[in-house]
């Protein structure tokens, strides 16, 4: 491949300065954007209008502009004025872990093809569940997002709960999972994509703080059982997504107990709490648990995409695929650590678990106390500076770094402050300054800030509210 392309495409000397200037170029990215000197949070732009960019660029843009141009044209998650999705700030190590990742290529299904990653994966996963309180017989995997987790976490359930072989012989009977209203929507779609059906979801109603009414737990179970749907499964939001509500998870775990149902926790997002000395509390009987998801790239300082699974008996994770009918849990089935395309729903996967060891290795566990911690209490300021202004009204007291709110001005009603609410989230995007997003609870329409980056203060937040107000005073002259 002397002259060709190819050969041009390996060419160390690019690579490496190619690499240093890339380097660089992101060192100022990430001094900008953390210090909030780029002004905007992202440049928005008419999803046409970038489509045409970048099917230009392709033709005739130069390629030395191609890494600036992404990044002038992206949603800048290190801005402390980015409180929107819940995506972690990741913490710069990692990106060069997931550099590795990248040239390595190690695909990890099976032992050869990443020994590292293998052994690297078991340490972390076995140290999460340590920090969850599991026993002797716990083991764990990690996968690429909260939604396949919590779909095979659900699969591993249901293969532990059923006698019948639904692997090889398919339904005989209708199955059913307890959740609350509130629960991230891939709950709902895992349980369409095993096959139950809408009747195959529970649906517990919320309190008024958005947290499953757990006393509503044995009339919903009663229901649903008297329409011949047989539950085997109980899922509690650690906390869910759109207003950041922990689920009493001792109470899950006693109903589930009684009831001979597996336990699921998604703490997709904030089971990273468990790391936190002062939060702790609030994931109090995730022991009792049978599973566990946690997303890396949330609030655990990691890129997209990694998921830690946990299992109180790994002997679970091990069977979620398994082809073979018979399935009893035995004292000396060994231990197939090395195999993690077994346990996955993917083949090939990145070497995701590089991210938790860098991490754990270079800052300990400390990192994760220190950055859970800093961003719940930061929650409880803004709320406080809510509280404090009649214009904005909470949808709930935040439990984690979550929080909804709306304006309310003084003179609107109801639907009018729907309008008005959105329309003052569409102007904060075009004008890009901040990033926020937006959900509906009840009928009513919240502004929804996760303040995900390390970097907001309490003075970004405050600067928030004054936008807002000036925005609500203009817009809604124009509603009334
Ligand atoms: C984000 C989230 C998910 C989905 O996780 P992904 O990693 O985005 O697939 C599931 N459950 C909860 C509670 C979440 O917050």
């Amino acid at each position: 491949m002397d002259k060709s392309i190819l050969k041009k495409a390996y060419s160390q000397q690019d690579f490496n300065e190619n690499g240093n200037r890339l380097i660089d170029k992101l060192t100022q990215h990430f001094k900008n954007t953390t210090s909030g000197k780029n002004l905007k949070t992202l440049s928005w732009n008419e999803p046409e209008k970038e489509l045409t960019f970048w099917k230009d660029f392709l033709k005739n843009g130069a390629k030395e502009d191609f890494f600036s141009e992404v990044l002038k044209r992206t949603t800048h998650t290190h801005h402390p004025k980015y409180v929107g999705h819940q995506v972690s700030a990741a913490a710069p190590i990692t990106t060069l872990s997931a550099m590795v990742s990248a040239l390595l290529n190690n695909g990890m299904a099976v032992y050869e093809m990443g020994m590292a990653p293998s052994a690297i994966e078991k340490v972390v996963t076995d140290s999460i569940c340590q920090k969850i309180g599991y026993k002797a017989d716990y083991g764990g995997l990690l996968t690429s997002g909260g939604t396949l987790a919590n779909l095979t976490a659900l699969l591993s359930a249901r293969r532990a709960k059923i006698k019948r072989d639904i692997w090889n012989e398919g339904y005989s009977e209708q199955l059913g999972i307890m959740v609350c209203e509130q629960a991230h929507y891939c709950i709902d779609r895992a349980v369409k994509i095993m096959g139950l059906g809408e009747q195959g979801i529970i649906k517990v109603p919320s309190k008024d703080n958005f947290a499953m009414d757990t006393a509503q737990l044995p009339s919903c179970y009663k229901e649903a059982t008297a329409k011949g749907i047989h539950i085997f499964a109980i899922v509690g939001s650690a906390p869910s997504t759109a207003t950041g509500a922990y689920d009493d998870l001792n109470a899950i775990a006693d109903f589930a107990k009684e009831k001979n149902l597996w336990f699921h926790v998604d703490g997709a997002h904030g089971g990273a709490a468990i790391y936190s000395n002062k939060y702790n509390y609030l994931l109090e009987g995730i022991v009792h648990s049978d599973s566990v998801v946690i997303d890396g790239h949330k609030m655990m300082l990691m890129p997209t995409i990694t998921t830690a699974l946990l299992f109180k008996n790994k002997l679970h994770a091990q069977h979620t695929f398994n082809q073979k009918a018979d399935y009893l849990l035995s004292e000396d089935e060994e231990d197939d650590w090395i195999n993690s395309g077994k346990k996955t729903f993917e083949c090939t996967k990145t070497m995701m678990c590089m991210h938790w060891y860098v991490l754990l290795k270079f800052y300990g566990e400390q990192v994760f106390n220190e950055f859970v911690t800093r961003q719940y209490d930061l929650a409880k300021d803004f709320e406080k500076t809510l509280l404090k202004d009649s214009n904005f009204e909470l949808a709930t007291s935040p439990m984690s770094n979550i929080l909804c709110f709306r304006y309310i001005g003084n003179t609107l009603d109801d639907s009018k402050l729907n309008q008005l609410n959105t329309a003052i989230r569409q102007e904060l995007l075009v004008e890009g300054e901040f990033y926020l997003v937006q959900t509906k609870l009840n009928g009513k329409q919240y502004l929804r800030t996760s303040l995900m980056n390390p970097f907001t203060t309490i003075d970004h937040l405050e600067r928030l509210l004054e936008k807002i107000k000036a925005k609500g005073r203009h817009l809604s002259k124009n509603l009334r």
